[in-house]
């Protein structure tokens, strides 16, 4: 394994706690390089206070990114230029579903862990053009199947899990942009990889499924394809996952309660080497 380049990506969506602290201290152990990037698109849900309480408490806990964060809120245009380059290709489609419309077609299928059918797939390509120039709300949705017939299967290689056949099929035409939000996780995450040349994409396994997208978007836009490290997720002293939901601390509560960087890092499953 060669010196890799890794990236940490949050979403400025609240404070980090002691599961972030593991991703970016797996991230920083796993890299030569590793980069920061603060994954705010969703402006829905994200707030530039947070972004700034990240670099804080990252730094605080003793971790320096190299060179500039790559913050995905100025960069719009190269991921609308992604989706034109798709649409341009005949891979995306407008989904004028409503989230109601949607869970009814799931349900209807009668099969747990159903996904979204491509109910709007089978519009008239010029029924839906006209649809959309008249202002209906729309997403865009990705094509999978035919997405698959030009790359071929697809698969990668985890550090921990092996390697890996894709499904991205299972997941049903993912969403890659909608109104609120003109460019998705998976487009944005993907093209960022690219651009800042990161060669061991590390995160939480819980993102193991998100991996057959972003490698699909990978191979439809001649990306390179980086290695993977999807590793387990830190779980409290109950056995449960630490999200921020089920009452976490905060690394700022940690902070504030005394503890020390080096206590913090430990408790993050990284304890300083003796
Ligand atoms: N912003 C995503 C998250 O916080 C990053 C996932 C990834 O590392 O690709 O879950």
């Amino acid at each position: 394994m060669g010196p890799h380049t890794t990236r940490f990506a949050p979403s400025p969506t609240g404070l980090l706690h002691l599961g972030h602290a593991h991703a970016a201290l797996f991230a920083a152990r796993h890299g030569a390089r590793w980069l920061l990037r603060i994954e705010d698109i969703d402006a829905t849900r994200c707030r530039p206070a947070f972004a700034e309480a990240i670099l804080e408490d990252l730094a605080w806990l003793g971790l320096a990114w190299e060179g500039p964060v790559r913050v995905q809120s100025r960069h719009m245009a190269e991921y609308a230029a992604v989706l034109e380059a798709l649409a341009a290709r005949g891979l995306l489609y407008p989904c004028f579903c409503t989230r109601a419309d949607i869970a009814a077609a799931i349900a209807a299928q009668h099969r747990p862990g159903a996904a979204y059918p491509g109910t709007c797939r089978g519009i008239d390509p010029g029924r839906a053009a006209e649809r959309v120039a008249a202002g209906e709300a729309h997403a865009l949705r990705l094509d999978v199947a035919r997405a698959l017939a030009e790359t071929g299967p697809l698969g990668f290689t985890d550090l921990i899990h092996g390697p890996r056949r894709c499904d991205p099929l299972a997941q049903g035409d993912v969403v890659l942009a909608r109104k609120d939000t003109p460019a998705s996780y998976h487009l944005c995450a993907t093209h960022d990889d690219a651009a800042q040349g990161v060669t061991l994409v590390t995160r939480g396994e819980d993102l193991l499924a998100a991996t057959d997208i972003q490698r699909l978007l990978q191979a439809l836009m001649g990306w390179p394809e980086p290695l993977y490290a999807h590793h387990p997720l830190i779980r409290g002293p109950d056995g449960q996952r630490l999200a921020k939901r089920a009452g976490a601390p905060t690394l700022r509560a940690l902070r504030e309660a005394g503890l020390s960087p080096a206590q913090v890092r430990a408790m993050a499953g990284f304890p300083d080497a003796a």
